[in-house]
């Protein structure tokens, strides 16, 4: 299953819920890109400025880091894709590895979202670099200021999250991104849900349109 929308658009959120009811993986390119920049591995080091600028890192860099961990064991039955792909070409790249892999996309999830709410939304997020808790600064803060109410550490907020690289990030979505939408609807995988409102209300809209 792969969930598309635009940054802020609540992907993760609905991935973590999804993974718990499906039994399987969620896979985040976002996160693999920022656990190889946390290691500053090869790949790591080269992706940094692209992601810092909020423009897509090249699919030389990235697409053997999604083929490496769609390999592993655990996605044998299954996966939750987010973030990935993000471009035709990307599409076209995934199509041909899950067909190496002998398996292919059951559906796509659009998650709607207005670009003010999802400016608002990006530019209050925070998260706890230690466990990795997600607050916002006013629809859901810590208990105290600027702490992980788990653990107790310092929120941070992600470097691509300030306002001037949210502008480009959602830029490059409706270039490149939001052209995928037509293309899984001709292959009629696609379901379009709203990203507004109770988060548990649109869990249960992903699970009735996917007919679990
Ligand atoms: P995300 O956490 O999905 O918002 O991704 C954060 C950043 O990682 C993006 O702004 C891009 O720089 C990079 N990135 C993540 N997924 C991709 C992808 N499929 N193609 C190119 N760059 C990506």
């Amino acid at each position: 299953m792969l969930l598309i929308g635009p940054p802020g658009a609540g992907k993760g959120t609905q991935a973590k819920l999804l993974q718990r009811h499906f039994h399987v993986p969620h896979i985040s390119s976002g996160d693999l890109l920022r656990a190889a920049v946390q290691q500053q591995s090869a790949v790591g080091i080269e992706a940094q400025s692209f992601m810092q600028r909020g423009e897509l890192v090249p699919d030389g860099l990235l697409i053997h880091v999604v083929e490496e961990r769609l390999s592993q064991p655990d996605c044998s039955n299954g996966f939750i894709l987010d973030g990935f792909p993000r471009t035709i070409a990307q599409a076209e790249t995934l199509r041909t590895l899950l067909g190496r892999l002998h398996t292919s996309l059951d559906n796509v999830t659009s998650i709607k979202v207005p670009q003010k709410e999802l400016i608002r939304r990006l530019s209050g997020r925070r998260q706890c670099p230690e466990c990795g808790s997600a607050y916002h600064v006013e629809l859901d803060p810590p208990k105290k200021a600027e702490l992980c109410d788990k653990c107790g550490s310092k929120l941070i907020q992600r470097e691509d999250d300030h306002e001037a690289t949210i502008v480009a990030r959602l830029n490059v979505y409706e270039r490149e991104t939001a052209p995928l939408l037509e293309y899984y609807r001709k292959s009629n995988i696609l379901h379009e849900v709203g990203g507004v409102g109770n988060q548990n209300d649109i869990y249960q809209d992903i699970l009735g349109r996917v007919g679990a």
